[in-house]
């Protein structure tokens, strides 16, 4: 492999593990926000889709990308913001859907669709013991990002991503 190629796998790699901190249990390459990771010129373009038009955390997002590379040696960081196509929740990956329910959040149903966002919730499992026996308590749970669920068979209550 090339220099470059191994300055490009690295870049990935760094900006990959980057954390929402809405979400600080996986990297926004796991949640899908990191789209691409160029070399160009010298420097590294990074592209993000933010998960959610409102996000505050995104701002956030871009600058710990920035700094990580910055502060692994890459001299020139530049982070877009692209949104289009919009983010959807089908773009976390396995891994980081796992990495969810290991934390207590129910990951979002697959292929949900954008009008999920507006309440027509498809059935959420609970993330703790599997049971369909579930209900919603609120539009907004922890994050503006997430609805609090209950479960009616372990009683637990839990948050849930909402499928955008
Ligand atoms: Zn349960």
């Amino acid at each position: 492999m090339s220099v470059v190629t191994l300055d490009l796998a690295r870049a990935r790699a760094i900006a990959g593990a980057v954390v929402d901190p809405e979400i600080p249990v996986l990297g926004i390459g796991d949640l899908g926000v990191l789209r691409d990771v160029r070399m160009s010129g010298g420097g590294v373009e990074v592209d993000i889709t933010p998960t959610y038009s409102g996000c505050p955390a995104m701002n956030v997002i871009a600058w710990e990308v920035e700094a990580a590379l910055a502060s692994a040696g890459f001299p020139q960081v530049r982070v877009r913001l692209v949104l289009s196509p919009a983010w959807t929740t089908d773009w976390i990956t396995e891994a980081g859907r796992q990495a969810l329910r290991d934390y207590g959040i129910a990951p979002p149903a697959k292929r949900a669709g954008r009008r999920a966002l507006f309440g027509a919730d498809d059935d959420t499992p609970c993330p703790r013991c599997g049971s369909a026996a579930t209900e919603k308590l609120s539009e907004f749970g922890s994050t503006a990002c997430k609805a609090l669920w209950r479960c009616t068979a372990c009683r637990e209550p839990f948050d849930a991503f909402k499928c955008l």
